[in-house]
C-alpha cells in the first residue's frame, strides 16, 4: 500500500473506523476517503455502486456495521440482521466489481459458538450453536465473512477477515442501555466516584469472563495485516488475556477512586460465560498488543469522553 494509495475507510465516525483513520494518518497515508452515513447510506445498493464508480478506491477497510451490547443485540434483532447484511453485501460486491486490490472485513469474537473450547481458535467458527442474545448479529457477520471467502474463491478477490475481541477506547458508545460492558462500566464507575454515590449496579452475576483490547491496538493490528497478510483464514485479534466482570469492576473501582458498594443485578443476562481468543495466528504473523488493560483504562478514564457527550451542547 503506497502512502498515496486511495483507501476507503467505511464507518469512519465509529470507534473502529475513527481509529483506522488515526492510525493510517499517523503512518503517513494521505489519500483516505470517507463518507458519513448521511452522505452515503451503505444499505442502499444504487448509492454504494455510484460511490465506487465515482471514487474507485484501491483499498477498503470496512468498519461500518450496526453494533451494540447485549441489550441492543437482543432487542433490535431485525435491524442487526438487515443493516449488516445490506452493508456487507453492497460494499463487498462493489469492491469486487471495481477491482479493489485488498479489503479488510471485521467479524467479531461473539460470532463464535457459545460453547466453543477456550481459548477460541479461528477454525471453531460454525462448529456449534450461537449465543441466543446476539444470534442475528452473529449470523449477519458470519454471512459477510463467508462472502469474503466466496469472492476470494470464485473471483480471486484479496478480501481478508479479522476477528476482534471486545473493544474499548475513543468514540465508544456510552449509552447505558445499548453500550457494551466496558463503556457502560467506565461511565458508571466514573460518575459514581465523582458524585460519591453509595453503589454501582453491574449487570449479571459478575462471573462471565471477557477479553478487552484498546481500539488503537486493533487499528495497529489491522494496518499490520493490510501490509503483511493475504490469507483466506480469519485472524483473531485480541490480547489473549481475560478477566471476570467482577474483576473488571474491581479494577474500575480502583482506577476511578470509587469506594462504594458494587451490586450485581442477576436479573440481567450474563450472555456467553467466556470468550477468550487464541491469538497464536496473529502472534505468528508478527503482531502483539501494546496497550495493557490497566494503561488503556487509565487513558480512557482520564479522557472522560462520556462527560463531553452528556454535557449540554
Ligand atoms: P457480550 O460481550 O456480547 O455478552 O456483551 P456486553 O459487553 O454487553 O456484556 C458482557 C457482560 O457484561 C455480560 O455478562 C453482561 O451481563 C455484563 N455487564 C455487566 N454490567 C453491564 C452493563 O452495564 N452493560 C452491559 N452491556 N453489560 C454489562
Amino acid at each position: 500500500m503506497d502512502l498515496n494509495a486511495k483507501i476507503y475507510v467505511a464507518g469512519h465516525r465509529g470507534m473502529v473506523g475513527s481509529a483506522f483513520v488515526r492510525r493510517l494518518r499517523r503512518a503517513g497515508y494521505t489519500n483516505i476517503i470517507t463518507r458519513t452515513s448521511k452522505e452515503l447510506d451503505l444499505r442502499d445498493q444504487a448509492a454504494v455502486a455510484a460511490f465506487f464508480t465515482e471514487e474507485q478506491p484501491e483499498y477498503v477497510m470496512l468498519a461500518a456495521a450496526k453494533v451494540g451490547g447485549i441489550y441492543a443485540n437482543n432487542t433490535y434483532r431485525a435491524d442487526f440482521l438487515y443493516d449488516n447484511l445490506m452493508i456487507e453485501g453492497n460494499v463487498l460486491d462493489q469492491a469486487y466489481r471495481h477491482g479493489v486490490k485488498k479489503l479488510l472485513y471485521l467479524g467479531s469474537s461473539c460470532i463464535y459458538p457459545k460453547l466453543a473450547p477456550q481459548p477460541i481458535r479461528e477454525e471453531y467458527l460454525l462448529t456449534g450453536q450461537l449465543e441466543p442474545t446476539n444470534e442475528p448479529y452473529a449470523i449477519s457477520k458470519i454471512a459477510g465473512l463467508k462472502m469474503c471467502e466466496a469472492y476470494r474463491d470464485q473471483h480471486g478477490c484479496n478480501f481478508i477477515t479479522v476477528m476482534p475481541t471486545n473493544l474499548y477506547g475513543p468514540h465508544d458508545n456510552y449509552d447505558l442501555q445499548n453500550s457494551h460492558v466496558m463503556a457502560a462500566l467506565l461511565r458508571k464507575f466514573s460518575e459514581a466516584a465523582d458524585l460519591n454515590l453509595p453503589e454501582v449496579t453491574v449487570w449479571g452475576t459478575g462471573a462471565p469472563c471477557r477479553e478487552f483490547l484498546h481500539v488503537d491496538d486493533l487499528a495497529d493490528a489491522c494496518l499490520h495485516l493490510m501490509l503483511h497478510y493475504d490469507g483466506r483464514e480469519p485472524v483473531n485479534v485480541g490480547t489473549g488475556e481475560d478477566l471476570t466482570i467482577r474483576e473488571l469492576s474491581g479494577l474500575l473501582a480502583e482506577l476511578t477512586g470509587f469506594r462504594g458498594e458494587v451490586v450485581f443485578d442477576s436479573s440481567k443476562p450474563d450472555g456467553t460465560m467466556r470468550k477468550l481468543l487464541d491469538v497464536s495466528r496473529l502472534h505468528g504473523l508478527g503482531w502483539h498488543h501494546q496497550i495493557s488493560l490497566r494503561e488503556g483504562l487509565a487513558r480512557t478514564i482520564a479522557d472522560a469522553e462520556w462527560r463531553r457527550l452528556l454535557a449540554p451542547q
